[in-house]
């Protein structure tokens, strides 16, 4: 029994980091993935034609707070300087994300100190709302309703197709709001991009001599026999055959487009109203600006529920998938060879610093 491997199942920043960190142990790992890259949704290949850096399943940027995470990213790539900047259309002017106090001076047509917004949003903000519970509660308890329709209730009806006020407030409280001018998306100390790109980090970390990987190769076609232990982060539901239903998932449709020069001249920028129908249109070549490209790759996001042949994106977790997956929780809890990991494993909408932290402590525990 103890000489027997562990097997991960998906090539994403779980799988691999669960698998290098037992295999720096002594285990040997089998690592499989059906698909025909690794990597997972964070996949990202150098486009022929122009040499860009694309990300196949929308941009990802890395950012965490959690130090062992960055070092350890760190070292199995370069991590170049990176500050996430999002810009967002709406009505036909163009805003800085997120609500920062550029944003409102603009919006509100104002020349306001940091003081003076913060007393003057105050007042915006719909002060009866003593605990926000869902998105939209949480947006109009601290913003008041004109940001809200602006920013918010458009962009969050696309990408989600629900009202936001029947979305977890969890989901709002990602996006940071600043009384300066501080445009970085994201609050985390440590921020950058991979130099060669998200494919190969996991390359990097899944390169060890106890480690064997598998593509194209799926869970159902291997015997579990052969193996001590599986940590899966394929879709929890798959695993018990849907037998208690699908869990809801947004997937994305992306609409490539080319052109030469500069595009939008910013690699992301939002669309908020909700005549038109993408949410964001991603510029890829500016999520390496120490690369020069005279051509350009472009995608509008369209997001749509996921179907079955759809690829999940985001776990949509309403009180409909939650109860269904509280039952999936249950029986995943008596599988005591199998650890559910990952975005898909757990159903969460987990940024990828999240993952490699959740798979270095599960790892700890086998070794
Ligand atoms: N959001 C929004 N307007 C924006 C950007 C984001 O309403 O311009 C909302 C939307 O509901 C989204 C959530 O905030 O799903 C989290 O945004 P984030 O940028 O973190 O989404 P991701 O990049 O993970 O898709």
């Amino acid at each position: 029994m103890k000489n027997l491997p562990y097997l991960c199942v998906g090539a994403g920043f779980s799988g691999a980091v669960i698998a290098r960190e037992l295999a720096k142990s002594g285990h040997n790992v089998h690592v499989i993935d059906e698909r025909e890259h690794l990597a997972g949704n964070c996949y990202s290949r150098r486009d022929e034609e122009t040499q860009i850096q694309v990300h196949q399943y929308g941009p990802h940027i890395f950012h965490t707070d959690d130090p062992e995470v960055w070092e350890y990213i760190n070292r199995f790539g370069e991590m170049m300087p990176y500050v996430n900047r999002v810009k967002v259309t709406y009505k036909n002017k163009v805003y800085s994300l997120p609500i920062n106090l550029h944003t409102i001076n603009q919006f509100f047509g104002k020349c306001m100190s940091p003081e003076q917004a913060k007393e003057f949003i105050s007042t915006l903000g719909d002060s009866s709302i003593k605990e926000p519970k869902t998105f939209e509660e949480q947006a109009l308890a601290f913003l008041g309703n004109d940001l809200y329709q602006a920013f918010f209730r458009g962009y969050t009806l696309k990408q989600w197709g629900v009202e936001p006020s029947e979305l977890p407030a969890s989901i709002l409280k990602r996006l940071p709001i600043r009384f300066n001018y501080d445009d970085n998306y994201f609050n985390h100390r440590f921020q950058g991009m991979p130099r060669n790109g998200y494919t190969k980090i996991v390359e990097n970390i899944l390169d060890h001599r106890n480690i064997k990987t598998s593509l194209k190769t799926s869970f159902e076609s291997l015997n579990t026999n052969n193996y001590q232990h599986i940590f899966y982060s394929g879709p929890l539901d798959r695993y018990f055959n849907y037998s208690q239903g699908r869990l809801g998932y947004r997937s994305l449709v992306f609409k490539e487009i080319r052109a030469s020069g500069d595009y939008q001249g910013t690699a992301v920028m939002n669309y908020s109203d909700t005549n038109i129908s993408y949410t964001r249109i991603t510029e890829h070549k500016h999520f390496a600006p120490w690369e020069k490209h005279k051509d350009t790759i472009c995608f509008e996001e369209h997001s749509k529920f996921a179907t079955e042949n759809d690829i999940p994106y985001y776990p949509i977790r309403l009180v409909k998938e939650k109860a269904m997956l509280e039952k999936y929780e249950k029986l995943a809890n008596q599988e005591k060879k199998v650890s559910f990991v990952g975005r898909l494993g757990t159903y969460r909408y987990l940024d990828m610093d999240v993952t490699i932290r959740e798979a270095l402590d599960i790892a700890k525990k086998f070794n």
